[in-house]
């Protein structure tokens, strides 16, 4: 397993493993790995000869008064964790090396990261499409894997790769829970006991949400409302958002007959949490 740090360098070994004809995966992550990234990572050790996991806690993601200062960060359990997929390089850059100070550039997916978390976090999806983008012409992967658990993030980088013509396939991988329902995150590091407890209220919203469905379809406004309902008996959760829209183009959802992306975002304490779930007639 290679370690690199610098974009140019990135780029000669991605030249030279597209020149012996290997297939590169590509999984972005921020580090501080997880169950949910591991099994990214699986996807693309199964699909592709070559594997590159990116760690980089991209700056021009985090809003100000977000939390890039205090992110949790462990390279050395990271790689750890890497080295039993295996993967083959690990890019972790500086953000010196990613951003020149005189950079002006922004790739920004404009309709689809509106609502939701582009409400509440201005900026957050153009920093996120922006590094993407950036990875993308850096390591140059014939696929990329994505989590289902940022499933705006998703939309935005599908409707990226589509429109601006990357030459790579975008692959999905369904969100990794604990036992107990809670979405696997880096952010429940943050978490007290009381707080991890709290937090499970998400899981269980989205849960009852799809047992009124699976009962027989119902409207967007209804799945909201029982997610909402779940939400509020559970003290100390304040909600940002409970919204139910179109699975494919997240804008608001028009026929119980098409797929529904039923999301949430709400704040535990300090931490700012996130959980979906799509529902399918
Ligand atoms: P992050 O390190 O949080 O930027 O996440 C890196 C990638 O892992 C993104 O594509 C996320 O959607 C994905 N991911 C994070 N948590 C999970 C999870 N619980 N299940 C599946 N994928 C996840």
């Amino acid at each position: 397993m290679q370690i690199i740090n610098h974009p140019d360098e990135m780029s000669r070994w991605s030249d030279a493993t597209r020149a012996r004809g290997e297939r590169i995966a590509l999984v972005p992550t921020m580090g501080f790995l997880h169950d949910g990234h591991m099994a990214l990572m699986r996807e693309g050790r199964a699909r592709a000869g070559a594997l590159v996991a990116s760690i980089f806690v991209n700056p021009t993601q985090f809003g100000p008064g977000e939390d890039l200062a205090r992110y949790p960060r462990d390279f050395e359990r990271d790689a750890g964790m890497l080295k039993t997929v295996p993967v083959n390089v690990i890019f972790t850059p500086d953000a010196s090396a990613m951003y020149s100070a005189d950079a002006e550039t922004w790739v920004e997916a404009t309709q689809v990261t509106r609502g939701l978390c582009g409400a509440f976090r201005p900026g957050h999806f153009r920093g996120v499409t922006t590094v993407v983008a950036k990875l993308f012409n850096i390591v140059k992967p014939h696929l990329a894997i994505f989590g289902e658990k940022d499933f705006q993030q998703l939309r935005a980088i599908q409707r990226m790769v589509s429109d601006l013509n990357f030459d790579l396939e975008i692959v999905s991988v369904p969100i990794v829970r604990e036992r107990d329902g809670l979405a696997m995150s880096s952010r429940n590091a943050y978490l007290s006991p009381e707080e991890r407890e709290r937090a499970l209220a998400l899981s269980l919203a989205l849960r009852a949400a799809r047992d009124r469905y699976r009962c027989a379809p119902c409207s967007g406004e209804e799945l909201v409302a029982v997610a909402t309902r779940v939400l509020n008996q559970t003290p100390g959760v304040e909600i940002e958002y409970v919204e139910a829209v179109d699975a494919r183009t997240l804008a608001p959802a028009s026929s119980i007959h098409s797929p529904i992306l039923l999301a949430i975002a709400a704040r535990v304490g300090k931490t700012r949490l996130i959980d979906n779930t799509v529902l399918s007639p």
